[in-house]
């Protein structure tokens, strides 16, 4: 048996720290245990022990694990946290296979010492460990269960109410870094009448990890669609890896905590200043397949829907309702959400009209995408217009809203819309707005025939839009950055910000063009040296010491002709004696034109190697519409990086300026994002602007730092 097999469905459970008070951690778990042996869902075995204790009522209390004489597959550790290494050795010494550890006070509260402790006791003896620091996990199926709360606790005016619901048997994993938030997710799935497969609470890893339930339950054939909730995780390439294997068997949805975190690197470059930890995870998740949501509520929602649903094939959406207004909310909402709405084809709309002359639909109905019914929309009218517009299978996804209130809608029209789309295995969800009595009933009854309702129409859109985006992830494996750069000449650079012609250097080795660029440190060499270049030009200050040169006036623009480039140069002459910086000369260039793109990458403390793509120039820090990428990236991963974009648009040229060559500019991208992989010295790289003007694609300004610290 694998150690997944031990740990969700042992033969044999001892639980350590059993007491005579039925209050404490250990006592409360073996109840728990013993209450789901006597209703026949737990088979194992299950022993209480306790050195000090010889019996609770009649139930034989063990001194120690190797005093039991059969095979102990589970032990449970909810002792103090410095007796648990002494614990855990007894164990692994005892052929246990798997501890799970629910004590606290290790690494948490700084015992790292604890934890390492633990490591080494799980390396000697291999026994395998889920927590410490850990509500440890809940299996419906096979009634293992040790998380320690009350399902009904009083309240102050003497009522006893629920208060952590008993988790019903479905097909939702749920894995979470936090024990308290995998009870609010327990709390909020049985609300919405959501069965659960297990849950897994990780604790403090120091050996089983998100990683090993992620890939448990991507084999599993219990679980559909694994909810996981993270904080932080040390290896980021890791966590990617197993989450492409995760959602490539099925939807995995994710959601992060952390998110407000700021950058805390150097801001040398834009890409520094402007990228933090949040948006580098939110882009990994995206490389991975992974369904991204923002809190518990949409974690529920996205979950729901593809607990009862399976993934749709694509984004048409079919939208038909009896409240006008939801119909125009929902148009807006859809294209928010990646959706489209697309008339109805022509032979259904005929059909439908014939209908509506004949009398059969009101006749102030227009028959459009969404339709409204109006009031006056009967539950017969819903089931005629739904089973017509969706005969063709032209739709990937249907949003109904029968509203109650109008007194036309019956009850009926759950059993109608139900039959069909169940029959057909339409991808249908039904938003039900309201609190009355009969909102809840009629969500409640689409919900329990296997049809995801929600009471907003947002909620529904976003759990749709989910539905049409899980995509199986292309067979992604994230690598290690190699130690050594691959460009040899690097190791003679020291470290410290990259001098701007071994920037451009870099940039030129990758295939990577830079425009036409003169060096002049005098007036002689001004004049002899222009000669080889043609106008206009753009003259700019040469100096080690200015990272920003625009921001010192050192930038001068559309230099028409030898009299313009001699004024520029002395304008430049004068504004470096001001600032008070040695003169290095300055720097003559070719003109381009085009598009103004960023493109930067920075090293990321989880991800490691990161690159980003910005609409650029000097407006970067005011647009911040960057996308951001683990790197390196493949064509095809630029071109979503490219969608992520608010001002995408502007790629498809803009008044005199060309479309963008996409595969030419893609392959540069994914070309830039290899030189930060490749030569781990380099930690942040930034060409600002790239030009690009149809096919043209040039680094018109390159920036970076070196550090091998
Ligand atoms: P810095 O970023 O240090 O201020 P840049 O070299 O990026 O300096 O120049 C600032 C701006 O000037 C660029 O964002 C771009 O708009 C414009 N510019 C610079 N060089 C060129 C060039 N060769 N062709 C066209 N525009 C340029
Ligand atoms: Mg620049």
């Amino acid at each position: 048996m694998n150690y997944m097999e031990y740990l969700f469905n042992p033969r044999s459970i001892a639980v350590i720290g059993v007491s005579a008070n039925p209050s404490k951690l250990g006592s409360v778990i073996y109840h728990k245990l013993m209450k789901n042996k006597k209703a026949g869902i737990l088979k194992a075995e299950v022993y209480p022990v306790n050195p000090k204790l010889s019996q609770i009522g009649d139930v034989k209390v063990y001194p120690r694990i190797s005093s039991i004489d059969n095979e102990v597959d589970l032990v449970v550790i909810a002792v103090p946290a410095e007796s648990v290494p002494e614990v855990l050795r007894e164990a692994g010494e005892n052929n246990v296979k798997v501890a799970i550890i629910i004590s606290g006070g290790f690494a948490e509260i700084g015992r790292n010492d604890l934890d390492r402790e633990l490591r080494k006791i799980i390396e000697e003896t291999g026994i395998r460990v889920l927590g410490p620091n850990t509500l440890g996990i809940v299996d419906p199926y096979t009634g293992v269960d040790t998380f320690f709360l009350p399902t009904y606790k009083p309240l102050s005016d003497g009522r006893i109410a629920e208060s952590l619901p008993e988790v019903v048997a479905g097909n939702v994993a749920v894995i979470s870094q936090s024990g308290a938030l995998s009870e609010v997710i327990m709390d909020c799935l049985k609300v919405s009448g959501i069965g659960i497969r297990a849950i897994a609470c990780v604790g403090n890893q120091v050996d089983l990890s998100i990683e090993d339930f992620l890939e448990y339950f991507a084999e599993d054939r219990l679980t559909k669609v694994i909810a996981t909730y993270i904080e932080g995780v040390r290896n980021g390439r890791r966590l990617l890896n197993a989450l492409v294997k995760a959602s490539s068997k099925k939807p995995v949805v994710i959601l992060k905590a952390g998110k407000t975190e700021v950058a805390k690197r150097a801001a040398y470059t834009h890409t520094a200043s402007m990228v933090g930890n949040i948006e580098v995870y939110r882009g990994a998740f995206k490389q991975a397949g992974v369904i991204e949501v923002d809190n518990m509520e949409e974690m529920v929602d996205v979950v729901k829907v593809f607990s009862m649903l399976e993934p749709a094939k694509g984004n048409k959406l079919f939208v038909l309702t009896n409240a006008g207004g939801l119909a125009v909310i929902t148009s807006d909402l859809a294209l928010n959400y990646g959706l489209t709405l697309p008339d109805i084809p022509s032979d259904m709309k005929n059909i439908l009209e014939k209908m509506r002359d004949e009398g059969k639909i009101p006749s102030i109905v227009v028959i459009q995408n969404p339709i409204d019914l109006t009031a006056q929309g009967t539950s017969e009218i819903f089931e005629e217009v739904y089973k017509i517009v969706s005969s063709t299978n032209y739709y990937d996804l249907y949003l109904l809203m029968p509203s109650h209130q109008p007194p036309a809608v019956d009850d009926t029209v759950i059993d109608r819309i139900s039959k069909i789309a169940l029959q057909n295995h339409h991808k249908l969800v039904v938003c039900e707005h309201g609190e009355s009595e009969w909102s809840k009933i009629i969500r409640e009854r689409f919900d329990s025939l296997g049809i995801p309702a929600y009471s907003d129409v947002k909620r529904a859109i976003r759990a749709l839009s989910a539905l049409a985006s899980y995509k199986k992830p292309e067979n992604r494996f994230f690598k290690d950055p190699p130690k050594e750069d691959k460009i040899r000449w690097l190791r003679d650079l020291p470290d410290g910000s990259l001098r701007i012609e071994h920037a451009v250097r870099i940039l030129n080795e990758y295939d990577i063009e830079t425009p036409k660029t003169i060096l002049v440190r005098d007036r002689v060499e001004l004049l002899e040296e222009s000669k080889k270049i043609s106008f206009p030009v753009v003259v700019k200050i040469y100096s080690g010491k200015i990272t920003h040169k625009t921001d010192v006036g050192g930038v001068i623009v559309g230099v028409k002709n030898l009299g313009e480039l001699e004024e520029s140069y002395r304008m430049l002459e004068n504004r470096m004696r001001e600032l008070g910086l040695e003169w290095e000369g300055v720097m003559v260039q070719e003109m381009a034109s085009g598009i103004e793109l960023l493109v930067g990458s920075s090293w990321d403390n989880v991800f490691g190697p990161t690159i980003t793509l910005g609409i650029g120039g000097v407006l970067t820090e005011i647009l911040r519409d960057f996308s951001v990428r683990v790197a390196p990236v493949e064509p095809e991963e630029v071109i979503e990086m490219v969608n992520d974009l608010k001002m995408k648009k502007i790629f498809e040229g803009f008044r005199n300026i060309p479309p963008v060559n996409m595969e030419k500019l893609s392959e540069k991208i994914s070309a830039f994002s290899k030189i930060i992989f490749e030569n781990p010295s380099i930690k942040q790289l930034e060409i600002n602007p790239l030009m690009v003007y149809g096919d043209k694609i040039v680094a018109v300004d390159v920036r970076g730092i070196i550090s091998r610290t």
